[in-house]
């Protein structure tokens, strides 16, 4: 059976949240504000198109930001490439949003199949978009992604961080979980191991083919 790979962007395949860390660094939220986004039942795309939406940096500020001061997670670009030599799919699906994600996955050198919010220039801030979403929630969207793989004969690796993982990795064949959803594995009885380097996800797919 062949492997595919899901995974959620911010404070996975990043080590901080990009999403967050933008709208402190411009002064739109606090780090309060921040954690009760993370608070039980709170929607990831409520919270980024409300803080998005006033946030007055330009995309050249937003890059000039990010490009500096966001780490990959360790073993980002060769897990990518291991992904991409052995034809496995690669799949990031995040309530995050195109303007930051992009230029980071492109310095980064990462190929992947993608789906983030789209931002544009609205008014005084930014407009995010979740077109992929289709009107859903994005814990049900994340879920649904690994379900169609398993749909289709894959085993699916499942990487994330946060309360909106949870319901995917409920259905993954293999959790890599970081942050938030760790604790949040344990109390739902679901088998993770701890993501520090994505390389130990490309050696489990090795001794597992
Ligand atoms: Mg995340």
């Amino acid at each position: 059976m062949k492997w595919a790979v899901v995974s959620d962007f911010d404070g996975t395949l990043t080590l901080a949240d990009v999403g967050d860390a933008i709208l402190l660094e411009f002064g739109v939220f606090t780090a309060a504000d921040i954690e009760r986004s993370y608070a039980p039942g709170q929607s990831v795309e409520k919270w980024m198109r409300r803080g998005f939406s006033r946030l007055a940096a330009s995309r050249p500020e937003i890059e000039s930001f990010i490009l500096r001061s966001m780490k990959p997670r360790a073993g980002l670009s060769a897990f990518s490439a291991f992904c991409a030599g052995r034809r496995i799919p690669f799949d990031i699906v995040s309530g995050g949003a195109d303007i930051y994600a992009r230029p980071l996955l492109k310095k980064w050198g990462v190929k992947a199949k993608t789906s983030f919010g789209r931002a544009r220039r609205s008014g005084a801030g930014w407009d995010i978009e979740y077109a992929d979403l289709d009107g859903g929630a994005l814990p049900a969207f994340k879920a649904g992604r690994v379900k169609d793989y398993r749909d289709r004969g894959f085993r699916v690796l499942f990487c994330g961080d946060a309360p909106s993982d949870l319901r995917a990795a409920g259905l993954a064949d293999k959790v890599y979980a970081a942050g938030r959803l760790k604790a949040l594995c344990r109390a739902g009885g679901i088998k993770f191991s701890p993501l520090s380097d994505l390389r130990d996800a490309a050696a489990f797919i090795r001794k597992n083919p």
